[in-house]
């Protein structure tokens, strides 16, 4: 019997090339030629301002957090959902989140939800692309510029997605990519701020540069550089950005191995979830995903981890994930309560997620495992 990991990073293209390229060209340090590659390679294709690497989407959505000034006392609407990095940016410069539940089919900040959430305190609306399926982003963002609300999308499932044909991440004032070693692109550890409104540009550098200028200096714009803002060093390893970039370039044949094991999973489980009472992912008709994770909701917590331990049994290592926020240590001293969020606890509870990783086989998934069950 293969075990199957629920994870597993491989090679993809030319990376191990481009790391000795890399090094043979005596700078290692950041923004180097691979880090640039990579960002002109999402702002070309993303069609945005601008792409900037960083060494996690955790400390590009810090980047954001400073971007907006958001400072003690503030609010930020933000679902309760996610990974903990969504709202911890946010918090770390003293705001306090408002956990949006989520909708039951994309498991997406409910739009019809957000408005009651909008205080004179609220300094962002935070969204995550669940999966990659956009969020609601015509009507979201209708409200959010009715208030004046920035909007930051934690696009780390999302990239290359579309919601009504455009890219997911040129939605928002900002929009943050992980390329840790779980999403679609990876070098390890690393991420991205992407930044499509020009009021934003020019402090963006100074702030992943430790607060200085220093990305001017080596523009020839200025003959010194010195510390001039709040910053810290976002910067990733021109290494980093040299594996990144050999993943970049093949996204095509990237995308192309995720959708054919997405698309196996949900043929060959259509009848078995029918069967069972077990709800597929849902792709709503105006998203186009990129294919991030392919999951299940079964109808009971009970059910669910019978599941995981069927499946383990069998050496397939299935997970799950995103225990909600607002109930979480942290949430609780936010006044997080049970019933706040109904739909997000009842998800957490029956959620599973199977392997996915770009190299997966499909031919060692065996789905009579499934059936068994
Ligand atoms: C993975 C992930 C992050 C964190 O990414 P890092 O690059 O590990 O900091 C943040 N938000 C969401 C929704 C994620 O899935």
């Amino acid at each position: 019997m293969s075990k199957i990991p629920f994870n597993r990073s491989d090679i993809q293209g030319n990376e191990l090339e481009y790391l000795n390229q890399a090094i043979d060209n005596g700078h290692i340090s950041g923004d180097g030629i691979f880090t640039k590659k990579c960002n002109s390679l999402l702002q070309s294709t993303l069609g945005i301002e601008k792409a900037l690497l960083t060494t996690s989407c955790t400390h590009a959505l810090e980047m954001a957090a400073i971007l907006l000034d958001i400072t003690e006392g503030d609010e930020v609407i933000v679902p309760s959902f996610t990974f903990v990095s969504t709202v911890n940016a946010f918090v770390l410069r003293g705001a306090r989140p408002i956990f949006v539940d989520i909708r039951p089919d994309s498991l997406n900040a409910d739009e019809n939800r957000l408005e009651s959430c909008i205080t004179e305190r609220t300094k962002a609306i935070i969204l995550v692309h669940y999966a990659g399926v956009g969020c609601e982003m015509d009507i979201i963002m209708n409200i959010a510029n009715k208030y004046g609300i920035p909007v930051i999308e934690d696009n780390a499932h999302g990239l290359f997605g579309k919601y009504n044909g455009r890219y997911l991440g040129t939605f928002g004032a900002l929009a943050t990519q992980s390329f840790h070693e779980t999403k679609n692109f990876s070098c390890g550890e690393g991420g991205a701020l992407l930044i499509n409104e020009e009021r934003f540009l020019e402090r963006a550098e100074l702030i992943r540069e430790k607060g200085t200028n220093r990305s001017r200096f080596f523009r020839g714009e200025i003959d010194k550089y010195s510390w001039v803002d709040i910053g810290s060093s976002y910067l990733p390893s021109d290494i980093l950005a040299a594996i990144l970039y050999g993943q970049l370039e093949k996204r095509s044949l990237i995308q192309a191995k995720r959708k054919k094991i997405w698309d196996f999973y949900y043929e060959n489980l259509k009848d078995w979830a029918d069967e069972n009472d077990i709800q597929l992912p849902i792709i709503l008709e105006n998203c186009d995903h990129p294919y991030h994770m392919f999951y299940l909701i079964a109808p009971t917590l009970e059910h669910r981890n019978k599941l995981i331990q069927h499946l383990k049994n069998n050496g397939i290592e299935a997970v799950f994930h995103y225990l909600p926020l607002h109930l979480s240590e942290m949430g609780k001293k936010f006044g997080g309560k049970k019933g706040d969020c109904p739909v997000t606890e009842d998800i957490s509870d029956r959620i599973v997620r199977l392997p996915f990783f770009n190299n997966l086989k499909i031919e060692d998934l065996n789905f009579d495992y499934f059936y068994d069950f």
